[in-house]
């Protein structure tokens, strides 16, 4: 098989995501919210940007792949008891959904901890309407987006600092 015909596994993680319901657009909207108050220059653009950079990380598209996978063969019935109903009712001492986002949270520093606390409490944008969807499974997915929400943000935090000190 030819090599360039197959799709690099950010594409497919981007496509994945979409396929969910989410683009990246919804999730720079997020970004842009969380960080316009502290950076009154930043545009949309800068935001997408930054939630593009994330989505290049190997550590980033894995956590992807696997919470989406999770998602979709329960939707499909493909999991077994206990599992597949702790994960239909997005059970709240379940954790795991949390636990996998923190690899994604964390390719950029704790500062994105306190942005995914936030976003996983107030589920504003498309976060709340994630889970607001019936008859899906969607128990990684909001955390995923939080999550990748939360990285973009401290990526532009740990940017508009990186002024050259020699250190
Ligand atoms: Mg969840």
């Amino acid at each position: 098989m030819d090599k360039s015909q197959t799709p690099d596994n950010r594409t497919i993680t981007i496509d994945l995501l979409a396929q969910r319901g989410v683009c990246l657009e919804d999730i720079a909207h997020l970004v842009l919210e969380l960080q316009k108050g502290y950076y009154s220059d930043l545009t949309f653009a800068e935001c997408l940007e930054s939630v593009m950079r994330v989505l290049d990380k190997r550590e980033v598209q894995n956590a992807i792949l696997t919470g989406l996978t999770l998602d979709i063969l329960t939707e499909r019935g493909l999991v077994d008891e206990p599992l597949a109903s702790i994960l239909r009712n997005d059970d709240n001492l379940y954790g795991i959904d949390e636990i996998l986002s923190l690899s994604i949270v964390n390719v950029y520093g704790s500062i994105g901890l306190t942005n995914f606390g936030y976003l996983d409490k107030l589920k504003p944008g498309i976060i709340g309407s994630i889970n607001g969807k019936n008859n899906r499974v969607n128990t990684f997915l909001d955390d995923i987006v939080a999550a990748i929400a939360a990285a973009a943000s401290a990526r532009i935090a740990h940017r508009a600092r990186a002024v050259p000190t020699g250190d």
